[in-house]
C-alpha cells in the first residue's frame, strides 16, 4: 500500500473541532467554542428553498451560480457599499471557505509564500498548506486590541511573497479595520505587488464604526473580497459564500470549481437569493442580540477581574489566561473538565493568542451566562 500524501499527513487538525469532538461526550458541556449562531434560519428564507425545490431547482447551475444570486449580490452590494459591481465579478461558491480554496489555488503557486495575520482563522493556513503553498503568520498588535501593524507586515514580505490575507471585522479578536489601515494595507501590497484576499464574512456584525469594505479602495485590482451567508444570516448549514474578484481571477476560479465541487448547491442558492431579497431585519435584531451579549460578558468578566479584548465586530471575545501560567490547550481541556464548558484555545489561531481562549457568544443567553459565571470561577480557582 503506498502512503498518505504529506500534505494531507502535515495539514494541522483544527483547534476547535479538536475540542469540540472531546466536548461532544460530556453530556451537559456547554459549547463556547463553536462559531456558529444558536438560531435557525429566518423563515422566508426556509420557505424560498423550498419553493425552489418543489419548482425543480433541484439541478446543476452554472459554476460561478445562478444569474439571479449574483445579479442580487450586485444590488446588495450596491445599497450596502454604494459599490458598482459587475455580476460577471461574483463566484458564488459552497461556503466563503470554499470562495477562499478557489481563489488562492487562483493566484499563489507552490513555494509562494502567503501572510497570514496572527491571530487568525485555523483555515488560511489549512487551505495553503493544502496547496502546497508557504503560510506566514503575521503578528497582529496585542497591545492595540489586535489592530493591523504594518511594521508587522514589512517585516515578513519576502520576494516569494504573492498574496496577503487580511479579515475584518476579525475571527477570533473581533477587531477591525479603519480607512487609514486599508489605505496602509493597500500601499504596502502596491509596494510589494502581492495580492489581497480580504474575508469580510463577519461585515454585518459590528458594534461600532462601520464597516469598510477594502476593495472599495482598491485602485489596482489587486484586492479579492470574499463574504459569506453562514454568519449574517444564519445560514451556516447551508453553504453559500462568494468571492468578488477582477474578471480575469473571477473566471479562472469559475473554472477551478469544476474538479472541487463543480457549484453550490442549487437550492441553498435560491435561499441566499431570498437572504438578500428579503427584509435585513433579521441581522439588525441579531447585531442588537450580540451587543447585549457583549457588554453582559464584559460585565461578568470585569466583576472577577478577568482579562478580555472587548470585540469591536463579530461574535467572539477572547480571554486572557496568561496568569494561570499553563498553554491554551490546557487550560481548554481543564475547563471542560471541571466546569463543563469548552472553549477554543487560543494555540489554534496563532502564537499571540496562545495563552488565551475563544469564545462565542452566538450562543443562547440562559448558557452563555452560565458559562462566562463558570470560566470567571475556574479563573479564579487557578490563578
Ligand atoms: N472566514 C472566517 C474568518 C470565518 O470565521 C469563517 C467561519 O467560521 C469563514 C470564513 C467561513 O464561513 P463559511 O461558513 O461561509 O464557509
Amino acid at each position: 500500500m503506498h502512503n498518505i500524501s504529506q500534505v494531507g499527513l502535515n495539514i494541522p487538525r483544527h483547534g476547535v473541532r479538536e475540542i469540540m469532538t472531546v466536548a461532544s461526550k460530556i453530556e451537559g458541556a456547554i459549547h463556547l467554542e463553536i462559531g456558529e449562531p444558536n438560531v435557525t434560519t429566518p423563515i422566508h428564507i426556509r420557505e424560498a428553498a423550498k419553493a425552489a425545490m418543489d419548482a425543480g431547482m433541484t439541478h446543476y447551475t452554472a459554476n460561478a451560480g445562478f444569474d439571479s444570486l449574483r445579479e442580487q449580490i450586485c444590488q446588495h452590494l450596491l445599497r450596502t457599499y454604494q459599490w458598482q459591481v459587475d455580476p460577471e465579478q461574483i463566484v458564488v461558491t459552497p461556503g466563503a471557505v470554499t470562495a477562499l480554496n478557489a481563489t488562492m489555488l487562483a493566484l499563489v503557486n507552490r513555494g509562494e509564500e502567503v501572510l497570514i495575520p496572527d491571530p487568525s482563522w485555523p483555515n488560511y493556513e489549512q487551505i495553503a498548506l493544502g496547496q502546497g503553498a508557504v503560510p506566514i503568520r503575521y503578528e497582529l498588535d496585542r497591545a492595540n486590541d489586535f489592530a493591523l501593524s504594518l511594521e508587522a507586515l514589512e517585516e515578513k514580505v519576502t520576494q516569494k511573497t504573492k498574496l496577503l490575507i487580511i479579515n475584518s471585522p476579525s475571527n477570533p479578536a473581533g477587531s477591525i479595520m479603519t480607512g487609514q489601515d486599508i489605505q496602509n494595507v493597500l500601499e504596502f501590497a502596491r509596494k510589494h505587488d502581492l495580492y489581497v484576499i480580504s474575508d469580510e464574512v463577519y461585515d454585518g456584525i459590528l458594534f461600532e464604526g462601520e464597516h469598510l469594505t477594502v476593495k472599495k479602495f482598491d485602485q489596482d485590482d489587486r484586492v479579492i473580497s470574499i463574504f459569506g451567508f453562514s454568519k449574517n444570516y444564519a445560514m451556516t448549514g447551508w453553504r453559500v459564500g462568494y468571492a468578488v474578484a477582477p474578471l480575469p481571477i473571477a473566471e479562472v476560479t469559475a473554472k477551478l470549481l469544476e474538479p472541487m465541487v463543480s457549484c453550490a448547491s442549487s437550492v441553498s442558492q435560491k435561499a441566499a437569493e431570498a437572504a438578500l431579497t428579503g427584509s435585513d431585519q433579521f441581522l439588525a435584531e441579531m447585531t442588537e442580540i450580540y451587543r447585549e451579549r457583549k457588554e453582559r460578558l464584559l460585565a461578568i468578566f470585569r466583576q472577577a477581574n478577568v482579562p478580555v479584548i472587548p470585540p469591536k465586530g463579530a461574535f467572539y471575545m477572547l480571554i486572557d489566561c496568561t496568569e494561570l501560567g499553563l498553554g491554551a490547550e490546557e487550560v481548554a481541556l481543564k475547563l471542560l473538565e471541571e466546569e463543563q464548558v469548552a472553549a477554543a484555545p487560543g494555540t489554534t489561531f496563532g502564537s499571540t493568542t496562545e495563552r488565551m481562549l475563544r469564545i462565542s457568544f452566538a450562543t443562547e443567553d440562559g448558557e452563555l451566562y452560565e458559562a462566562a459565571r463558570r470560566i470567571a470561577r475556574f479563573i479564579e480557582r487557578h490563578r
